[in-house]
């Protein structure tokens, strides 16, 4: 098996590396040690890739549907094929079970099979006109892309940053996370050796702001697409409104789950603890603040203690590990400080809340209960292995809470009234929401928030069309 592969940049299809660029060290999160060297790109590096993209976008706008849906459908069984390697990669680099990278590479096989049938699928319309004159609408690719994926789904981040530029006949540079660079490396190779021309995607490597700054501020790019935390989204943005760029922005979420006394309980537990332990907790559409009907307050409390007790916590490359640790060493800090400032704010821990031994980035699947509104946790993104759990009473209530946070991503509901279930769905500011469920993605599905959460759509066809734009064409 494949250990840690060497890492470089891609740019017009070159491995680009050393040349006395800055670089930057990978790190095992289950071990703290050091499984990489990555170098950082300079603004000469970034000029070239802007050049390349510039001549990809000219190749590729005019390439069939067919050309681009082959790419990504023999890209999607190259994943395949490489399947172990790069679920070994992503879990080196990020620290998740095998399991989750193994299911992250299919998540991305299903999303470039997907995109390839999409791709072939973009109509644009005739209008009526008189005789002798001919107005058509039609659908172009927006130009050049800049997409900046994080760390958190090293597979799954890269494969939508490329796969819907590719299908819409853009080029794109990608700057994945710095952290987790040989994942997003192995889902570009997949592409460039199913035949993609090496202008049309690379990879870049950089310091983020530098990096972003330099790119954004380029005549040649003409989209922004970025997942990651709210603040640098709307930094993001700010910079992308120089250019008037077309933006797509998934950004943070404090994802609520109303849990009503009518509901499935047991059910309702085995799903939510799966969920909120599952890489972490380092998703941004995790279950985060569990909103009880006071009159099942205490059985779900104990329901969830009890299961998060029996979650099995190691290194993500051991076989049986359920929650691998966390990525980086500013999530454990971040961890201790919020859940430190809500127990001297009066919330009750009922397990974890703390860090598991001092090799590696490693925490304790953590309950709280009883939280007062005002903890920072009840109000930032926590990110991380910790489930917040409130008494309320009836459903408006409720769905105030759910509503409270300038954040929409995901919500969750539990409940048997099939008529609150439809309420539910019109009432709660997110994105998406799973009613009696937690599966809320689907290579066909729009995957995107509102509010604070963002604005666009990945995935579904809309995330095809969110890197074009509309031109109507008058003929007299
Ligand atoms: P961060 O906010 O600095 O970084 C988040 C991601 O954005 C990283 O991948 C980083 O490389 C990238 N980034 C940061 N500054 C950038 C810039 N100027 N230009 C381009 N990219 C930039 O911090 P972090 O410690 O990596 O993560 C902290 C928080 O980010 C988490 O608590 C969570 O709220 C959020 N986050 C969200 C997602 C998501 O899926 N929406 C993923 C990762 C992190």
């Amino acid at each position: 098996m494949a250990e840690y592969p060497s890492l470089h940049m891609i740019i017009n299809g070159e491995k680009v590396s050393g040349g006395g660029r800055r670089t930057f060290d990978v790190v095992n999160p289950a071990t703290g040690e050091t499984i990489g060297a990555l170098p950082l790109a300079g603004a000469a590096d970034l000029d070239r890739a802007l050049e390349v993209a510039k001549e990809g976008f000219a190749i590729w706008r005019k390439a069939s549907a067919a050309e681009r849906a082959a790419v990504l459908q023999g890209a999607a069984r190259l994943m395949l094929e490489r399947r172990e390697e790069l679920a070994r990669i992503a879990t080196m680099e990020q620290g998740k079970p095998l399991a989750e990278s193994r299911i992250e590479v299919m998540m991305n096989v299903g999303l470039f099979q997907f995109y390839a049938g999409e791709c072939q699928r973009i109509y644009g319309r005739e209008l009526v006109r008189p005789e002798g004159q001919r107005s058509v609408v039609r659908y172009e690719p927006v130009g050049p892309v800049a997409a900046f994926a994080p760390w958190n789904f090293p597979i799954g981040n890269p494969g939508r940053k490329l796969g819907a530029p590719i299908a819409a006949g853009c080029s794109v540079i990608m700057k994945a996370a710095e952290e987790t660079p040989g994942s997003a490396l192995g889902v570009l190779q997949c592409l460039l050796d199913a035949g993609l021309p090496k202008e049309v995607a690379q990879a870049v490597f950089g310091v983020p702001d530098e990096v972003s700054r330099h790119l954004l501020g380029s005549p040649i790019i003409r989209k922004l697409s970025f997942t990651g935390s709210t603040v640098v989204g709307k930094h993001l943005v700010k910079l992308a409104a120089d250019n008037m760029l077309r933006t797509t922005m998934e950004l943070g979420g404090h994802g609520p789950v109303l849990v009503f006394g009518d509901s499935d309980l047991d059910k309702a537990l085995d799903t939510a603890v799966g969920g909120k332990y599952r890489n972490c907790g380092q998703v941004c559409v995790s279950p985060t603040r569990f909103i009880v009907e006071e009159s099942v307050f205490e059985k779900f409390r104990d329901g969830f203690v009890e299961r998060a007790k029996a979650v099995k916590v190691g290194d993500g490359l051991e076989e049986g590990t359920q929650m691998g640790p966390m990525a980086n060493p500013r999530r454990p800090e971040a961890m201790d400080h919020l859940i430190g400032d809500a127990k001297s704010k009066g919330a009750k821990l009922h397990i974890g809340g703390e860090r598991i031994g001092n090799r590696g980035f490693y925490y304790a699947p953590s309950v709280l209960s009883e939280i007062p509104l005002d903890a920072t946790i009840m109000n930032e993104e926590p990110f991380g292995p910790v489930a917040l759990i409130n008494p309320f009473r009836g459903e408006e209530a409720m769905i105030a809470e759910a509503n409270r946070l300038p954040y929409g991503l995901a919500a969750y509901a539990w409940t048997g009234d099939a008529q609150r279930q439809r309420r539910l769905g019109r009432e709660i500011e997110s994105g998406m929401i799973g009613i009696n469920s937690h599966m809320i993605g689907g290579a066909d599905a729009p995957f995107g928030g509102v509010k604070w959460s963002g604005h666009g759509s990945e995935d579904g066809p809309e995330g095809v069309l969110a890197c074009m734009h509309l031109k109507a064409v008058h003929e007299g």
